[in-house]
């Protein structure tokens, strides 16, 4: 079955009861049992409920992955993976990464005897450098977030099999459409689901799949025991939002292949971060892993100053200054002090993660507003 088929149809069967087309909210706690132990696969709403059943089916569906899980945010996605590990284990990740990542990676489960190593993934040989046998988990992002910096999801995930390393890909940017992780060796695929899958900025939502029993099993263990799951409301709130993931993001695409093209070409913006560049450092990498390039653009001004940053975002009438991406509407951020204010500036800047850079999740309005917006607000 093709993408969109798959987006609308897939976990999802008319309710059996009534043959209602959407699956419904099941806001239950628990179910009945005809004689202890005796139900029909559902006895307690942390450990199983079918509106989360059906999402869970559609979005492993949507990876190519045979098991899915969902969480109750992106990272609770994360922590779940992350307690499948024990103390002593070693992950090399990215040093290009998501902040509340890099939060709950050193704040958090370095506490509990994990070891992180950060390195730059687009440079294979530094990633090689930092594997050891005790590594037991390769963390990539790609496209990275946000200087969009594009990792070669084959080739590491090769470098991670020569020391007996996992792989998980945070698949967040790119969304299911544009990337499919699992057909390229990944052990894990995981989500911030708040993103482009649900889609309308209105749901908090995380996803981890997995193609090996034995890994579904360990993450399902988590997912029940620590119980960071999602309600029913908001799994069938993504199931709606799912239902026009492939057209809506055609329009990302579109609309932000335009938005950066016009920031390349204007004389006081000084670099703009796109995958889809040609002198992007891995484009054709990106060309070979990824359908498109995708509607998140980072930008930096000839006037590198964070005042100048603040001044265009505030400027910024149909982009909304917010955190978050991924929704249909257009929004701009400020990484230095909004999403990455958690990383120490030093660390920041060698990512090139400058004071003034803006960060741009274009939406699907019409093209000719978000261009005459950014016209208007960077003068
Ligand atoms: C937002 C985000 C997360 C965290 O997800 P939440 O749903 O906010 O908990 C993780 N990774 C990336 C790349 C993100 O953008």
């Amino acid at each position: 079955m093709k993408f969109g088929t798959k987006a609308i149809h897939a976990g999802q069967e008319p309710d059996p009861t009534t043959g209602a087309i959407m699956t419904p909210i099941y806001q239950t706690s628990t179910y009945a049992q005809a004689s202890p132990g005796q139900h029909k696969g559902y006895e307690y709403a942390r450990t199983q409920n079918p509106t989360r059943t059906a999402l869970e089916a559609n979005l492993a569906a949507l990876e190519n992955a045979q098991f899915g899980r969902c969480f109750s945010s992106g990272m609770g996605a994360t922590d779940a993976i992350l307690k499948t590990l024990e103390p002593g284990d070693e992950i090399v990740s990215t040093n290009d990464l998501y902040g509340g990542t890099y939060r709950i990676f050193t704040k958090i489960y370095e506490r509990y005897g994990l070891k992180f190593t950060f390195v730059n993934m687009q440079d294979l040989e530094s990633v090689k450098k930092a594997l050891s046998p005790k590594t037991r988990l390769v963390w990539i992002e790609t496209p990275t977030n946000p200087m969009m910096s594009i990792v070669d999801i084959r080739a590491v995930v090769n470098l991670a099999k020569s020391v007996g390393a996992k792989t998980v890909v945070d698949n967040t940017f790119a969304s299911p459409y544009l990337q499919n992780p699992m057909d390229m060796g990944a052990d894990m695929v995981m989500h911030s689901v708040t993103k482009y899958i649900a889609g309308h900025s209105d749901v908090v939502m995380g996803f981890v799949g997995s193609n090996d029993p034995k890994i579904d099993e360990l993450i399902g263990f988590v997912q029940n025991s620590s119980g960071a799951i999602p309600g029913p409301q908001d799994c069938f709130l993504v199931l709606r939002g799912i239902k026009t993931l492939h057209v809506r993001m055609d329009r990302h695409c579109d609309n932000g292949e335009q938005v950066a093209k016009y920031l390349k070409n204007h004389p006081k913006v000084k670099h703009v971060y796109w995958p889809g560049f040609e002198d992007h450092a891995n484009h054709e990498v990106a060309k070979k892993q990824m359908k498109r390039f995708g509607g998140m653009i980072s930008f930096v001004l000839a006037d590198d100053s964070q005042a100048a940053a603040f001044k265009v975002l505030e400027n910024l009438k149909v982009f909304t200054l917010a955190e978050s991406l991924g929704g249909v509407e257009s929004l701009a951020g400020h990484p230095a002090s909004m999403t990455h204010a958690s990383i120490p500036r030093e660390q920041r800047l060698e990512a090139g993660l400058t004071d003034s850079l803006i960060r741009l999740s274009v939406g699907i309005e019409d093209i000719e507003d978000l261009i005459e917006d950014l016209k208007n607000a960077i003068g």
